[in-house]
């Protein structure tokens, strides 16, 4: 028979279970946030959050989910199994079952069997919640990353129509011109340098 402890650290429960510790008041949704929870549940916290770390969009590889901003948080429940909630970059977007069984997955390989992904649609996504890695990666990637903060567009609709300067990811020129609105995916305008010529994506602010 296992010993079963249940401790209170600050405002938080903490459980122990032979070896195993949970704590259902643990939400995690950056690795500073496990770098302040204490001590005897950061392992498994550290080692899910890599798991899911490794996991990339679909649509541009180069970018993790939480590059993106996709991931939300990370929790352990009642029953010691993991909470992974992530929004959806758009909804209906069909990269997000993927990402969801791909979080699976990798937790699944790192040992994590029960596992439930959790989709969270509001507040929605915005190109606000990519990390300034993620958007030097779409730059190095051959996409022009959102300009601007999207809360400050729509604070400030004449903004939204006065984005004019897209810089052309491959030679850095700001002489580029709209060829469409909508580029290979609905999140993506289509532009073309008219310095070096060469088309390009730009990711909308949203
Ligand atoms: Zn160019």
């Amino acid at each position: 028979m296992m010993t079963v402890s249940k401790e209170i650290i600050g405002d938080v429960t903490l459980i122990t279970q032979g070896d195993t510790h949970f704590g259902a008041d643990f939400v995690v949704h950056s690795q500073q946030d496990i770098l302040a929870l204490p001590k005897k549940i950061r392992d498994p916290f550290m080692l899910a959050f890599s798991a899911i770390e490794s996991v990339c969009d679909p649509e541009i590889p180069v970018l993790t989910i939480m590059d993106l901003g996709v991931f939300r948080s990370l929790s352990i429940d009642d029953k010691n199994g993991l909470i992974v909630t992530i929004t959806p970059t758009y909804s209906g977007c069909p990269a997000m079952s993927m990402i969801a069984f791909d979080v699976e997955v990798a937790l699944g390989k790192a040992g994590f069997k029960q596992v439930t992904v959790h989709l969270s649609l509001k507040p929605a996504w915005t190109t606000d919640w990519m990390t300034k890695q993620g958007k030097k990666k779409l730059v190095d990637y051959g996409i022009a990353a959102p300009i601007g903060k999207s809360s400050a567009l729509k604070t400030d609709r004449a903004a939204l129509f006065g984005i004019t300067e897209v810089c052309c990811p491959r030679c850095k020129s700001n002489n580029t011109e709209k060829l469409a609105e909508f580029g290979s995916t609905a999140c993506k305008a289509q532009y073309r340098c008219k310095s070096c010529l060469e088309p390009f994506d730009y990711f909308k602010c949203i």
